[in-house]
């Protein structure tokens, strides 16, 4: 069986900043993954849009990687 101790499953959902409307694919951790849970301190989440610099507390954005949208 395939080792998967340092694996960090993800889901990703298209995301849109409320403030200048950036559409981004944001990276989620998948839910109810057990092993998750410590890795997760390993990954810096995004707090924030990387294109007009709003924080969270307005843009809404928060993943633990934001990839342009296709
Ligand atoms: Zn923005």
């Amino acid at each position: 069986m395939q080792k998967l101790e340092d694996v960090v499953l993800a889901e990703i959902h298209p995301l849109a900043c409320h403030v200048c409307t950036a559409r981004f694919q944001a990276v989620y951790p998948a839910p109810g993954i057990p092993f998750f849970g410590p890795h997760l301190a390993a990954h810096q989440l995004i707090r924030g849009c990387t294109v007009c610099g709003s924080d969270f507390a307005t843009s809404r954005l928060q993943a633990l990687a934001l990839l342009p949208a296709p």
